[in-house]
């Protein structure tokens, strides 16, 4: 007779739950007469590699330790080991194996469950986690959980892809349709607190007697233990940050949205001046909430609608959840994106890559107000209203013809909610070389841009302060004022206390359109 262990690796699934694969885990043990082991490996590579961020990190901690927490409420723990799951896996499962309980019944590792993810570097990681089990008589469960449906769940009648989101949203909706009783039943009121009394019964306890986690813990021939509450310490604090990490911090965010804002969406989703989006990107990223239970209560506030303008607000809300799913499934069918245009006919197109022009961008000194106001947005609280998304992107891309890359790294570099997929997306879509992206003559207007989005200006006056005298709509246009009027009512000098304009918008958009359509015409 053997102690069965089933593995329950956490990854951006930061969640009790509704978690796919601890749930799938749990369901195992039970049927093993087993018991489930939470297991992080805190891979180096992804706390301070090229893609890390500081912003991340923080979310990453704060939401790791709170699980943690929550395990420990629950008489257990949760396994995190300084280390790659590549280098560490095996030697994790000798070290089970190696335990010598009282009651002399040794463990063995029966089963691996982890949720899956669809960049090329989980991708890879995973296969090679799968490569090195193989001869090890443990069983390996990758799950579906960081979307509804994956990369070829959504498809046309001949079973080929979709690159253009608008089918791609009808035949989801069409397949949900169907199959809406199975998620709803997420959102009933037992659904987690039955499965979390269950799951408490099964998990490795951290105090009993043959301790599993004392015995890897503490043991001096094993990989080290990671220290989150020491990594976490040293990470430089951002008080601004735009959202806590955690399950508690994701639900109220949630009740807050579903209770007061849902019903507005469509209006104030196109304005960067008011706080009228979810702000749950984060949650989605790191997995601290459920896709299935967000698009489940979106469905539940879409039936309960009081009225066609408040069902119409809930249903732009769902398209922008099926966006993700759009970007994860693009991702997943052709990895190439992560470092090539989607596009081919736009592989290799110039840019001129000017440095100052780069750096005046990201420190949100442009001349532009909204453009300038968005950025610096970014780089104090991580996190950018999508509309300010799309016109810096665009504004980058088109205006100062700055390749996407570094964009898209820049921004990951900040974003709180930097999710390879999503990021890649939105930057393809505003250079024009993405699936279904902007038209290339399409180039917004980064003064229009703001005045749409920011019609009071009251946006620009909170993130630009050296403009904040300007109270009417000509702060989105400083340079339309008499310099004269500029210095003496608003104590402004454009070149001195705000830049001048980098770039006249208007040829910098001729000349872009002209390089496109050269592309395009090749
Ligand atoms: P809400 O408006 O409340 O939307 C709800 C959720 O839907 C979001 O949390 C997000 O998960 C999803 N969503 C909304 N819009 C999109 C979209 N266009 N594409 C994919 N998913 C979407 N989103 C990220 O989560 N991570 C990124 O790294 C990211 N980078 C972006 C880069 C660019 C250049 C652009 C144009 C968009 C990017 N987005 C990214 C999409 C979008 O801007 C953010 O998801 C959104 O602003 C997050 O705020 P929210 O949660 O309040 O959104």
């Amino acid at each position: 007779m053997v102690n069965k262990l089933v593995l329950v690796w956490f990854r951006r699934d930061l969640r009790i739950t509704d978690n796919t694969a601890l749930r799938r885990a749990y369901a195992r043990a039970k049927e093993v007469g087993g018991q489930v082991l939470p297991v992080y490996f805190a891979e180096k590579k992804l706390l301070t590699g090229p893609n890390s961020s500081n912003n991340r990190n923080l979310f990453w901690s704060q939401s790791l330790l709170e699980l943690q927490e929550n395990l420990r409420t629950m008489n257990s723990d949760i396994l995190i080991v300084d280390g790659s799951a590549r280098s560490s896996i095996l030697e994790l499962i000798n070290k089970i194996r190696s335990i010598q309980p009282p009651n002399q019944r040794n463990y063995e590792v029966d089963s691996f469950y982890f949720n899956e993810d669809y960049t090329e570097f989980s991708r890879r990681r995973d296969e090679e986690v799968a490569s090195i089990l193989k001869d090890q008589n443990v069983e390996i469960n990758p799950c579906k959980d960081l979307v509804v449906y994956h990369k070829d769940e959504v498809s046309k009648a001949d079973k080929s892809i979709y690159s253009v989101f608008t089918p791609y949203k009808n035949a989801w909706l069409k397949k949900y349709s169907v199959e809406a009783g199975e998620f709803a039943a997420s959102l009933s009121k037992n659904y987690d607190e039955e499965f979390r009394i269950s799951l408490e019964n099964l998990l490795v306890k951290k105090s009993a007697k043959d301790n599993v986690f004392d015995s890897i813990e503490k043991s001096t021939d094993f990989v080290k233990i990671f220290d989150l509450k020491e990594w976490a310490n040293k990470l430089e604090k951002n008080p601004f940050l735009a959202q806590k990490g955690g399950e508690k911090s994701a639900q109220t965010a949630v009740k807050n949205f579903f209770l007061n804002k849902i019903y507005s969406y469509s209006v104030t989703r196109n304005r960067a001046d008011i706080n009228g989006t979810s702000k749950l990107s984060a949650h989605l990223k790191f997995g601290t909430i459920s896709i299935r239970k967000l698009v489940a209560n979106t469905f539940h506030y879409i039936e309960k609608a009081p009225d066609s303008a408040s069902r119409a607000s809930c249903e732009i809300y769902l398209s922008e959840l099926i966006w993700r799913e759009f970007y994860q499934m693009i991702l997943a069918n052709h990895p190439h994106v992560e470092k090539e245009e989607f596009q081919k006919k736009y592989i290799g197109i110039s840019w001129e890559n000017n440095f100052k022009k780069f750096e005046a961008w990201k420190n949100g000194l442009t001349g532009y107000p909204f453009i300038d106001a968005a950025m610096r947005e970014l780089n104090q609280t991580g996190w950018m209203h999508n509309r300010g998304r799309m016109a810096v992107a665009m504004f980058l891309t088109k205006d100062l013809d700055v390749d996407w890359r570094l964009g898209e790294k820049y921004f990951m570099e900040k974003l709180v909610d930097g999710d390879t997929a999503a990021n890649n997306g939105g930057w393809q879509w505003s250079a024009s070389t993405g699936t279904d992206a902007a038209p290339y003559f399409r180039i917004f207007n980064p003064v229009t841009q703001g005045l749409k989005c920011d019609p009071n200006g009251d946006y620009v006056r909170k993130w630009v302060p050296e403009l904040a005298m300007i109270k009417d709509k000509k702060i989105h246009a400083p340079w339309e004022l008499d310099p004269i009027i500029l210095r003496a009512d608003h104590e402004i000098e454009l070149g001195e206390s705000y830049p001048e304009r980098i770039v006249d918008h208007y040829i910098a958009r001729d000349k872009s359109i002209a390089k496109y359509k050269f592309e395009a015409d090749k």
